[in-house]
């Protein structure tokens, strides 16, 4: 495998070359929160694979669901008007469940194509205002808002930038809220209102009448996991509500319980204009995004076009066989996943504050099943680990070797996101493995 693997498969987000100097890891099994790697060692999987099998793994009821909907009816396309029961099911049951009157949904294949979906949508509602001048878009440094080319412009990412010509030059950045690395310190007051601040005066550089959209994720993930103070989701909401800039929050990663409720806006009381949402809809088993809408943006767009066509789709869009399996992960989640996942995250959270004294250890933070501890070198000057790929690779091949997968990222922080199905004793292992691999790294 390690011989095909060199020559023929290319990994995303990984160097070229890594998989010649380490090998690459390959799964081949797995049960509830435990995978199993091809040469039969078993390792408890604190990342949910990419943050996303929130109902853990070999779950019979979801494969029947899946199987069950293959043999009935594998495929079918939700182009032309056409639909599927399970697709339009799931739509039902999600609208049942988003916060406030997001009641209309667009499938996608993911959150890149969720995400890209919104940009068209906006557009096409500001069009159907008369306002097609609002063509600007704003999103937040340290923010991931997937990897297509449009997604990637609005993600904060340099190496998703370089030789693209990216971002484009309607994709705008403020600061991002990153408590832990804040110019004005790590008040909650002062980081609200330096965002508020920093939003203000973008959109009057960029011109109050051009400003379309503004993307934030409720707590950033693959920026290192950062969770803004209590109080500035609502307030950079209702900055946008006066201004008339549509809200985005995208809920990839926040969504289908991973910071404990359904949806982490709803834990916040706001309802934004548009919600992405991916991974923990179908739990990883299958691929599928999706967009809400809330109703009076759907009202002005379908008013605005009339009889004509909206203008993309996929040809997986709405893909019957996904929401089977979403269907049958909503219900797993509200039969006791979802609780026990609010259970686990308390632990997972005491767990790993537990950590905070380790010398290498600057800062513990997170919500429900969404956490992240960062390294530093010196704690006094929160210095951090050197920025480069090695320290970050040496730190998540130990863990490896200790039976634990964790997401190790460049500078030095570590992400947890385990299976919400996890019980207490793979939360403690998931901490004793930490502190086993963080004394390993000191020595
Ligand atoms: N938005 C957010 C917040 C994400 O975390 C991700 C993926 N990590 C995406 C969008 C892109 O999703 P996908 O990888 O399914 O395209």
């Amino acid at each position: 495998l390690i011989e095909l693997d060199r020559a023929h498969l290319i990994h995303p987000v990984a160097s070229y070359r890594s998989h010649e100097k380490h090998g690459v890891r390959v799964l081949a099994s797995a049960k509830g929160a435990t995978v199993t790697d091809a040469s039969g060692k078993q390792l408890i999987d604190g990342f949910a694979g990419l943050w996303c099998v929130n109902a853990g793994y070999g779950h019979d009821s979801i494969v029947e669901a899946a199987a069950r909907q293959m043999r009935e009816l594998p495929y079918a396309t939700a182009y032309f008007g056409l639909g599927s029961e399970p697709a339009i099911r799931l739509a039902g049951e999600l609208a049942d469940r988003t916060p406030g009157n997001l009641n209309h949904v667009y499938f996608t294949l993911g959150g890149s194509d969720a995400v890209d979906s919104t940009v068209r949508f906006i557009r096409y509602y500001w069009n159907a205002r008369g306002r097609p001048e609002r063509d600007q878009f704003i999103s937040v440094e340290q923010g991931y808002h997937g990897s297509s080319t449009v997604g990637a412009g609005l993600t904060a990412l340099p190496a998703f930038h370089a030789g693209f010509g990216l971002p484009f030059d309607w994709q705008h950045k403020i600061p991002s809220h990153y408590a832990y690395r804040n110019p004005v310190g790590d008040s909650p007051q002062a980081i609200i209102e330096a965002s508020l601040a920093a939003l203000k005066s973008k959109v009057k550089a960029i011109g109050p009448e051009r400003v379309a959209a503004f993307y934030v994720e409720p707590i950033q993930g693959s920026g290192g996991v950062l969770v803004p103070p209590k109080g500035w989701l609502k307030a950079m909401r209702e900055f946008c509500r006066e201004h008339d800039i549509l809200f985005v929050a995208d809920e990839v990663i926040t969504g289908f319980g991973r910071t404990g409720p359904l949806f982490a806006c709803s834990e916040e009381g706001v309802v934004p204009d548009f919600m992405t949402t991916a991974k923990g809809l179908t739990s990883g088993y299958v691929p599928m995004g999706a967009v809400f809408m809330a109703d009076h943006v759907y009202e002005t767009i379908a008013e605005g076009a009339g009889a004509a066509a909206i203008g993309h789709g996929y040809t997986y869009s709405a893909h019957p066989v996904s929401a089977a399996v979403g269907l049958e992960v909503l219900k797993l989640y509200e039969n006791g996943l979802l609780d026990n996942g609010i259970k686990a995250g308390k632990r997972l959270m005491q767990g790993l504050e537990s950590l905070r004294n380790h010398p290498l250890v600057g800062d513990v933070r997170g919500r429900g099943m969404l956490a992240a501890i960062e390294l530093v070198v010196d704690k006094a000057n929160r210095t951090p680990l050197p920025a480069s790929a090695d320290p970050a690779r040496r730190i998540f091949d130990r863990a490896w070797e200790n039976g634990l997968v964790i997401r190790a990222f460049a500078n030095g922080i570590l992400g947890y996101a385990p299976p919400l199905c996890c019980t207490d004793a793979e939360i403690d292992a998931i901490v004793e493995r930490t502190r086993l691999t963080l004394d390993e790294t000191l020595e």
